[in-house]
């Protein structure tokens, strides 16, 4: 998505409506910060807001996340090209989450070998080492639930047996056996248990 290009279409919009921004806001219940923040280019409006914004204006929701007027005859064309873009986004998106899952891992477990190194080595009162210690293991548990979620929510499992892929529940995957980020699970649509690997694309294209 251009979020410059969409802030001009919501700008042009506007000024065909004969709006001020402070009158958009007003009728958003929202600051006119918030309107001249999109018309810049520097937010994109909340998909809560979004539907309100649209009639207001007098767009569809399309049109919007496009930054154009669509004609009809391309309308459902364009409307098919939004929901790939979309679908686009959340992928590199969820692969961007599995790459800062390994680098947060990677940290947190260098961090709690030095934090046991320091207690073990260096001379200090016993409640130092305390302290230090359960704070080393409270990272190391708050990074660990964080890469839990990362592994639930980022991408599909993808089951053996029938090929369904789908998001698990974070319990589910939480306390799955699990082989790198191969997870031994049950299926939800054929109830069997199988290894499923992970699978960033929802659709069976690769
Ligand atoms: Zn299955």
């Amino acid at each position: 998505m251009d979020q410059i290009k969409i802030g001009k279409f919501i700008a042009d919009c506007r000024k065909k409506k004969n709006l001020t921004q402070m009158q958009l806001a007003e009728k958003l219940n929202i600051t006119d910060r918030a309107i001249s923040k999109w018309e810049c280019g520097r937010a994109m409006p909340d998909s809560s807001i979004m539907l309100e914004l649209c009639e207001t204006l007098d767009i569809s929701v399309n049109e919007l996340l496009l930054g154009e007027e669509i004609k009809m005859e391309n309308y459902n064309k364009q409307t098919e090209l939004n929901l790939i873009e979309l679908v686009k986004q959340k992928e590199e998106s969820d692969k961007r989450l599995l790459n800062i899952e390994i680098v947060l891992m990677a940290i947190s477990i260098t961090f709690f070998i030095a934090i046991i190194a320091i207690v073990s080595f260096v001379d200090m009162p016993l409640w130092a080492k305390i302290v230090i210690g359960i704070g080393g293991f409270i990272q190391l548990l708050a990074s660990t639930l964080i890469c839990f979620r990362i592994e639930q929510k980022a991408g599909y499992y993808e089951c053996q047996e029938c090929h369904h892929r789908y998001v698990p529940t974070f319990f589910q995957s939480s306390i799955a056996p699990h082989m790198g980020r191969t997870k031994y699970m049950k299926c939800p649509k054929c109830g069997k248990k199988s290894w499923q690997r992970k699978i960033i694309s929802k659709k069976d294209n690769d």
